[in-house]
């Protein structure tokens, strides 16, 4: 980040076509606006989104633009009006940078609802970068417990799996699954299992089950082993995919037990295609959720921070983002890529 006359440069690694490398790209926030705190960054994880957005998976990735929202850094200057932030607080943002701030949702604190929420890396640039700049409010006080790599991941991956088990109302009387042990699926255990509930990981990876089980499922199972899913039919009260890949989506809901619920938060490619009748019959439901309100991310971090929840995470510098990319799309991160400035 370089200084000149009350502007400033802000440096980072961005993409320029849909599946290119990152290379290195600069540009000018212009001047700060009155709500808005600039931070400097010093940890951002790698989320299977920031892919999905270099890929254009989704068909809105506008180019060239800086990946990242699962951001750590420090204050370094805040807008005429910013009350609840000062320079020198160490703070989180995650997958929202902005919202209206005034409607039905955002009045309510679901700001994550808002028609106008504005992505910290969709049509803005993000963390992959020195600097950022994002409304007071999604900029989130860190603990000071939680460490910034292993809490990066939380702002993104972390919320996206804390919502829907709160939401759900999971309590130790619920049998949740957790499908796929990725960067959100090892968070989701950590939290499953904060939540009292009796916690079954499902996975691809044979290889994850004895870190699984440290991480708080009580069960493992191989999901590439046809007879295990047959088995597990009627165990869950709460399913949780985070999975990035079209999967057997029948026999997951097959998996749940009457009035369970299927939540959706990894986006598969293909529409997802289920039978009518073990909806109906068992009174099941499947549901989507995304990231969270400030309020959430408020709470989550405070749970974190208390129930030792972090992320596993494999660092790399910024500068070698690209091999960071490459690793998580091989499937080979044990569990969350950070990158460090
Ligand atoms: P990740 O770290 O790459 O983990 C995904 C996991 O899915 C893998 O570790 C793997 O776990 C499992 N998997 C099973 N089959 C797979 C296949 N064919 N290819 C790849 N993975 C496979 O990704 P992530 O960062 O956790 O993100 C997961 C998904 O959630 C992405 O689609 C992402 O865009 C989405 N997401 C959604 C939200 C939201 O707001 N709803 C927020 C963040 C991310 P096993 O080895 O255990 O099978
Ligand atoms: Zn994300």
């Amino acid at each position: 980040m370089k200084a000149a006359m009350n502007t400033i440069e802000i440096h980072g690694l961005a993409v320029h076509a849909a599946g290119a490398q990152l290379v290195p790209y600069k540009y000018e926030p212009g001047e700060l606006k009155t709500n808005e705190v600039e931070v400097s960054i010093s940890h951002c994880g790698v989320c299977h989104s920031d892919i999905h957005l270099i890929d254009n998976d989704w068909g809105f990735s506008k180019y060239p633009f800086i990946p990242g929202h699962e951001i750590v850094g420090t204050v370094t200057a805040i807008g005429s009006e910013v009350k609840d932030r000062k320079v020198g607080d160490r703070v989180g943002i995650g997958w929202q940078a902005d919202s209206c701030g005034i409607c039905e949702w955002c009045r309510q604190g679901d700001e994550h609802l808002c028609a106008q929420a504005q992505p910290t890396c969709v049509g803005r640039n993000g963390g992959y970068a020195d600097a950022i700049r994002v409304n007071s409010r999604f900029a989130i006080p860190v603990p000071e417990i939680l460490k910034s790599e292993n809490v990066a991941p939380l702002l993104c991956a972390g919320i996206t799996v804390y919502s829907p088990l709160r939401n759900h109302g999971v309590r130790p009387s619920s049998r949740v699954g957790i499908v796929g042990i990725g960067g959100l699926g090892h968070l989701g255990l950590q939290f499953a299992k904060a939540f009292g509930a009796e916690v079954t990981a499902l996975s691809t990876s044979k290889d994850k089950e004895a870190e699984a089980l440290e991480m708080g499922a009580d069960h493992f199972v191989n999901t590439r082993d046809m007879g295990a899913l047959k088995k597990i039919a009627g165990s869950f009260d709460f399913l949780l995919s985070t999975v990035s890949a079209d999967q057997d989506w029948q026999a997951l809901v097959n998996s749940l037990r009457p009035k369970g619920t299927m939540c959706v938060v990894g986006v598969p490619p293909s529409p997802i295609s289920i039978q009518a009748f073990p909806l109906i019959g068992g009174q099941r439901a499947i549901s989507g959720s995304p990231t969270g309100s400030p309020r959430d991310l408020h709470e989550m971090l405070d749970v974190a921070a208390r129930h030792g929840v972090k992320a596993i995470t494999e660092r790399f510098p910024m500068a070698k983002a690209n091999e960071a990319i490459a690793k998580v799309k091989k499937s080979k991160v044990r569990y969350r890529a950070v990158l460090t400035n």
